[in-house]
């Protein structure tokens, strides 16, 4: 059983850990639940299936964290990235595939690699010994689900996201907004201080309700909705219940004196908190939302203060089962209560086919050194795959955690370098050859 890397679902996270513990030599078993139980969303059998867009997005590794994320994964020999640039269509600047040849080019290398055996089946339970990777996505199956809520506590496992819009703080107009707490609550400053605020006059707060009830959304697939409405609601469903009912909700605008204009109350207040250790990203507090994203971005630009604002992930609400990371993982993904199991993939709380590859990755690479009996050193943070990774297990606030896509808010920043919108250009050239060097040496470790 030892030396058995056993990895519970052939998903993006699944495939690419299985791929880099084969290659190092371990004998893999990929736990695969489909073809025999299937998912609202999936079609096939294959393993890696795409189960919505065909896009791995920006394949940009100089100016985009995601074409980063693709670069540190093709350094790293990744299955993934391979099938993705043999079965690339025409896209721009997009990594864009073709969705059959690419999971069907992923299902026949693993199958046919010699380490690796899948068998079909769903598992139920959390293994008690041997070594294991759980990478059962954001539709784990619900046997399963219940498995890992009973051993993590209902309260640390999410069935849905909510995820409000994160926002780079150095786009936000700080001569609109001011940070304060209600009522200046808190034992220190930072505390009292904890919140940025954004004022509404009433002529502002109506244009906003009104774009808000007009605004463009999402509907739910078939199979998704049961129980979204027992957590929060999006902010457009609150809107459509009562004109007021933001401004004595998420907007009111109490316990808070705007230092720019002391003299005029503000008519409601959009609050926003930080979402990390850094300070670099701030989220809309209660602004979950299923509007579309291109509304999402006219919408928010009504906010005083977010005029200019560039936002690191838009909101959403989807099915999606994920744990409370930055509590239950440690900074290897091993679950810290039942350390014989890693988790990997969208369930950690990243989102997307790219970044929860790149989780399998490393998951994969992480069980290989502890079997063979050798500690890696931490992935730099200053890589997109340590961003991502320091974040989910603990850069980000685990009272609001909420899935993250990867972007350069979640990298330390390069010291004397411009901000603002002008040294865009160079500041990111700045975080990929840093984080190209850092990546290769780590991998050359
Ligand atoms: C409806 C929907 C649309 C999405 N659209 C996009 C998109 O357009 N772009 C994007 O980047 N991301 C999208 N995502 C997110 C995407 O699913 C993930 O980013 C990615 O597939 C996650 O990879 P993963 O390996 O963690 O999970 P998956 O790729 O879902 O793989 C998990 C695997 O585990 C298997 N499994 C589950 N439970 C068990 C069990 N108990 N036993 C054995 N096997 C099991 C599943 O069958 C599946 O094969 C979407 C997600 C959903 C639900």
């Amino acid at each position: 059983m030892t030396d058995t890397l056993h990895i519970i679902g052939g998903g993006m996270a699944g495939s690419e850990a299985a791929w880099q513990a084969a290659n190092a030599g371990l004998n893999v078993v990929i736990h695969e639940m489909r073809p025999q139980v299937g998912t609202f969303a999936h079609q096939t059998g294959n393993l890696a299936e795409m189960v919505c867009s065909n896009s791995f997005r920006s394949d940009d590794s100089e100016q985009n964290a995601v074409g980063l994320l693709h670069w540190e994964m093709r350094a790293a020999g990744g299955l993934i990235m391979e099938m993705a640039d043999k079965h690339q269509l025409p896209a721009g600047g997009a990594l864009a595939v073709d969705r059959d040849a690419f999971a069907e080019g992923v299902t026949e290398r693993l199958r046919a690699h010699p380490n690796v055996r899948v068998e079909e089946g769903e598992i139920t339970a959390l293994p008690d010994d041997g070594h294991w990777i759980i990478a059962t996505g954001p539709l784990t199956s619900g046997t399963l689900g219940q498995a890992i809520a009973a051993e993590t506590g209902a309260d640390a496992l999410a069935f849905f996201d909510a995820i409000a819009p994160i926002v780079y703080a150095e786009s936000i107009d700080m001569d609109k907004a001011w940070m304060q707490s209600r009522y200046d609550k808190g034992e220190t400053e930072e505390e009292q201080k904890a919140y940025l605020n954004c004022p509404m006059d009433k002529d502002q707060y109506e244009a906003f309700i009104d774009a808000l009830l007009a605004a463009d959304k999402t509907e739910f697939h078939e199979g998704e909705t049961a129980g979204y409405f027992d957590g929060c609601l999006p902010i457009e469903v609150m809107a459509e219940r009562g004109r007021e009912t933001l401004r004595h909700g998420p907007m009111k605008p109490v316990g808070l004196t705007n230092p720019h204009q002391p003299d005029v109350k503000a008519y409601a207040v959009v609050q926003l908190r930080r979402d990390n250790k850094l300070g670099t990203l701030f989220n809309i507090v209660g602004f979950q939302t299923k509007m579309k994203y291109g509304a999402q971005t006219d919408v928010f630009k009504m906010i005083p203060g977010l005029e200019n604002a560039r936002f690191a992930r838009l909101g959403g609400i989807h099915r999606n089962t994920f744990l409370n990371s930055p509590t239950l993982l440690d900074a290897e993904m091993r679950l810290k209560s039942k350390p014989n199991i890693r988790f990997a993939g969208q369930i950690t709380g990243v989102e997307g086919y790219v970044e929860s590859a790149a989780m399998g990755l490393l998951a994969g690479r992480l069980a290989v050194a502890e079997m063979q009996g050798r500690t890696l050193p931490p992935v730099p943070e200053t890589t997109a795959t340590g961003a991502l990774v320091t974040h989910i297990t603990g850069g980000a606030e685990a009272k609001t955690f909420q899935p993250m896509n990867v972007n350069f808010g979640l990298f330390p920043p390069v010291e004397g370098l411009k901000g603002g919108r002008r040294g865009r250009k160079d500041r990111y050239k700045a975080y990929t050859d840093r984080a190209k060097a850092d990546w290769q040496s780590w991998l050359d470790q």
